[in-house]
């Protein structure tokens, strides 16, 4: 059997579906019943209704998780709608657990008009200590997070653009730090002007490489002022625009260090490869099938090339579950009021941090004993390090604190030794 009739069958195990409800409290007797419900479950109620915040002590909310979509652009499979997505919403569920024990309702809204969107899920606020916005097509998702971190008082984070930012940007601050370049100094080059992509390029910015530098490619070519001018491109990609001759890729990449592809399979040739600059850095992360592969960008030239893509068959995976588990970890331990910028830079360099460590025999095992050792196929952490939760949760925790997003304080030695118990 193939890789889909096996997921088929793993989904369809009874009970169907890959998440249940767990009770955390006794349940045995008469007396657990009243306490868990009427009458006494009333005293709780009356505290909450005194001072909100209770609520993270006498409920779930403070480890629950709302992932939120409405199947408007669902992994590669396009807009599939809320039904069809459950099960990618259930699996993010999974990870949350496996990665962070963070529990999760996943919530598939069947809407797509944004203002009904940012609505319901704005009402779901007294449920959840986060909300994970997930698989929402661009632009639409841009304008409902907005709006939704105005409005909420817990952090609200689309993962499909912030997750591939913290994650690629980690794996950039390495590049940047292996190839011996300066990221305020770094030409970088987009293809793609979607939800991942101008994420990433606003967060590449705020990590220090200039915005001036950054070139953006949609599918009709280069992002120019006079395509703005023109009424071509929507005011998110308008961002990005630069005053320069309308072109195509090819012209973009001619010369750049960095390749940022969020785009499409197979559109990057040797040929773009070779007239990067030198030691150029690569990132071709369209999923399945990279702009570029490892092999023909790797093969392309002498110098180093660094390479990551979304694969986990290739090094450097540029794989998002390496942030939510853990950023929310952090968020949630600190009862934050958002995931502001200042943790959204401390994941990715905490992340970049790791990558430079030695790597424990355990994990070098399981990714099958190849040698896993910082340099240009190593510049991100692997998923299955455990201690990607002990360096992240912290460093997500602290900024918290440190740019005032916490409503909690935490002892950092206490919580460290408490993450890794
Ligand atoms: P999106 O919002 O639909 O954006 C896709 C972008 O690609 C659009 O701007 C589109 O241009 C552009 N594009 C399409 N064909 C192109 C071409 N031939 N040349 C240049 N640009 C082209 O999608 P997304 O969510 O940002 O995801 C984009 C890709 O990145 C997908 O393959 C996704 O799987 C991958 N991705 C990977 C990771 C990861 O590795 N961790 C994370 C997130 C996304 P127009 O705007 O002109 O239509
Ligand atoms: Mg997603």
């Amino acid at each position: 059997m193939g890789l889909d009739d096996d997921s088929r069958e793993y989904h369809r195990q009874d009970p169907p579906g890959k998440i249940e409800i767990a009770t955390t409290k006794p349940t045995n007797t008469q007396r657990d019943l009243s306490l868990a419900y009427s009458p006494g479950v009333a005293a709780p109620c009356l505290d909450i209704a005194d001072d909100e915040d209770a609520a993270y002590e006498y409920t779930a909310k403070g480890n629950l998780v709302g992932v939120v979509s409405n199947g408007s652009a669902v992994l590669g499979l396009g807009n599939i709608g809320a039904q069809a997505s459950k099960p990618v919403m259930e699996g993010k569920g999974v990870l949350f657990k496996r990665f962070a024990d963070i529990d999760v309702f996943d919530v598939e809204l069947d809407i797509t008009n944004v203002d009904e969107f940012v609505a319901a899920t704005k009402a779901m606020e007294p449920t959840f200590g986060g909300i994970n916005l997930e698989d929402i097509k661009a632009p639409e998702c841009f304008e409902i997070e907005r709006q939704l971190r105005e409005q909420m008082d817990i952090p609200v984070f689309h993962d499909d653009q912030h997750g591939t930012a913290i994650i690629s940007g980690a794996a950039l601050l390495n590049a940047a730090d292996v190839t011996d370049k300066d990221l305020d100094d770094l030409d970088i080059v987009f293809s793609g002007a979607g939800a991942s992509a101008l994420a990433t390029a606003r967060f590449y910015v705020s990590l220090g490489a200039k915005k001036e530098n950054i070139t953006m490619c949609d599918s009709s070519g280069i992002i120019t002022e006079s395509r703005v001018e023109e009424g071509d491109v929507n005011k998110y990609k308008a961002e990005f625009a630069q005053p320069v001759d309308e072109g195509s890729l090819s012209d973009a990449i001619e010369g750049a260090d960095v390749f940022a592809g969020l785009s499409v399979g197979g559109i990057v040739s040797q040929e773009m490869v070779r007239s990067m600059a030198d030691d150029p850095i690569i990132f071709a992360m369209a999923n399945p099938d990279p702009e570029i592969t490892y092999e023909d960008a790797k093969d392309a030239r002498e110098d180093t090339v660094i390479m990551a893509t979304g694969r986990s068959d290739y090094p450097n995976q540029v794989n998002n579950v390496l942030g939510f588990p853990f950023i929310f970890r952090g968020a949630l331990d600190v009862r934050a009021t958002e995931i502001n910028e200042a943790m959204k830079r401390a994941a990715a360099e905490a992340l970049a941090e790791l990558a430079r460590q030695d790597v424990p025999d355990a994990v070098v095992k399981a990714y099958g004993d190849h040698p896993l050792q910082f340099g240009p196929d190593y510049v991100i952490p692997k998923p299955l390090d455990p201690r990607v939760l002990f360096e992240v949760a912290p460093a997500v925790a602290q900024a918290a604190m440190t740019s005032g997003a916490a409503r909690e304080r935490l002892d950092m030695n206490a919580y460290r030794e408490r993450l890794e118990a």
